[in-house]
């Protein structure tokens, strides 16, 4: 009989590193979902927070993140999608307010 070793489920929980960018500023993030393939991309993206697809309605962490230039800040306010940001849900309000 062959010796099987069962494995330790030892899952590390890393609930700190949920997302590549660990500051405390908010980044312009990109995103793919893993079950529609679909990409987008956000503005509004911080760390260890996810969004949510449009179309499945899970979660999904940005697999990217790159730092805002200041220069951002000047830009025209775009349409957040409040609902579908992990942030905003955790704030209570919209998180490009803050
Ligand atoms: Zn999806
Ligand atoms: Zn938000």
């Amino acid at each position: 009989m062959p010796n099987s070793k069962k494995k330790k489920n030892s899952q590390k929980k890393n609930s700190q590193n949920l997302t590549p960018y660990q500051g405390k500023e908010r980044t312009f993030g990109y995103f793919r979902c893993s079950a529609c393939n679909k990409g987008w991309m956000s503005g509004n993206s911080w760390a260890n927070t996810w969004q949510e697809c449009k179309r499945c309605h899970i979660t999904v962490y940005p697999y990217k993140q790159v730092p805002l230039e200041k220069s951002d800040t000047h830009k025209p306010k775009e349409e957040h999608p409040q609902e579908l940001c992990g942030k905003c849900i955790q704030l209570g309000f919209r998180c490009r307010e803050t």
